[in-house]
């Protein structure tokens, strides 16, 4: 169990920590917050994750409450205090607290920090990959910045709600045009008739995942082909392979898309090495 969370300057016990009822992450869900997956008690693809969480502030014009080093201590002590090697560190980051008025508070308005962590059983979530999960797909109904990682994710809280109520672990936004956009907490991917990996491009509006990202990269270096490109629902199901991404699920193979199976139904040998590659990577990065 986690047990200790850090609230604006301080350590608190997870049980009593608190934020101020006009916190404006509460009101107005005017907050950004970043995940960092835990290898072995170290933050995994640091720089990505920083870079992301700059880049969403700066879109907000929110000040960064303090520097990438003192962030990175301040969150590795978070993990230290609860004892959790491998786990998910959150980190949120509201413009503060003030009057309810809609309009941004007064200059000067300290930021609010949160962080918590949590565990993750590595075993359960190696067995999970082996056998592959279920996504639904859904209409996609999120506002148009979805590239800033707002903790506006009521749009992402019903459609994952809705993928659990018949035993699926994630929802696929579907845009107006029938192409996959994400899923409400990971990006989606899949491996074409051809072989090569595909998933959304930036232009459209999905966030920009870091295991994404960094997976682009890892990937290519192994020398498949990558495209930035759209995949409609149906291409995913005659796909060789689908699979998500995110801090959360790594790399994790999709068998089945609203009840229909992807490619042979098994995972496939793609997604099994991306997500080893991807995890040696996390781990040599992490700090
Ligand atoms: N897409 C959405 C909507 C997400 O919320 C997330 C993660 O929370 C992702 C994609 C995956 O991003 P990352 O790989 O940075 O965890």
């Amino acid at each position: 169990m986690s047990r200790v969370a850090y609230v604006n300057g301080r350590f608190v016990r997870k049980a009593e920590a608190v934020v101020h009822i006009e916190d404006r992450g509460y009101q107005f869900a005017d907050a950004v917050y970043e995940v960092w997956a835990l290898f072995d008690g170290k933050l995994g693809d640091p720089d990505g994750h920083f870079a992301r969480l700059e880049r969403s502030l700066a879109e907000l014009q929110i000040t960064m409450p303090m520097s990438r080093q003192a962030l990175t201590v301040v969150l590795k002590e978070t993990v230290r205090r609860n004892h959790i090697r491998e786990g998910l560190a959150y980190l949120q980051i509201s413009r503060g607290v003030a009057t309810r008025d809609h309009a941004f508070p007064p200059k000067g308005t300290p930021p609010a920090v949160v962080i918590t962590v949590s565990r993750v059983d590595r075993d359960a979530a190696e067995s999970r990959a082996r056998k592959g999960v279920a996504v639904i797909t859904t209409p996609e109904n999120r506002w148009g910045r979805c590239d800033i990682k707002t903790v506006g994710l009521l749009p992402n809280a019903l459609a994952k709600q809705k993928a659990r109520e018949v035993g699926a672990v994630e929802a696929w936004f579907v845009d107006d045009l029938g192409l996959v956009t994400e899923g409400t907490s990971s990006n989606a991917w899949i491996v074409d008739g051809d072989g090569n990996l595909r998933t959304r491009d930036t232009n459209a509006n999905i966030l920009r995942g870091v295991t994404r990202l960094s997976l682009l990269d890892v990937a290519r270096k192994a020398g498949f082909n990558v495209e930035e490109r759209p995949f409609t629902s149906d291409e995913a199901l005659s796909a060789r392979e689908a699979f998500i991404t995110g801090a959360g699920t790594l790399v994790l193979p999709v068998v089945l898309i609203d009840g229909k199976t992807v490619g042979s139904g098994q995972p496939g040998p793609v997604a099994a090495r991306l997500r080893a590659l991807y995890i040696e990577h996390a781990k040599a990065t992490a700090v």
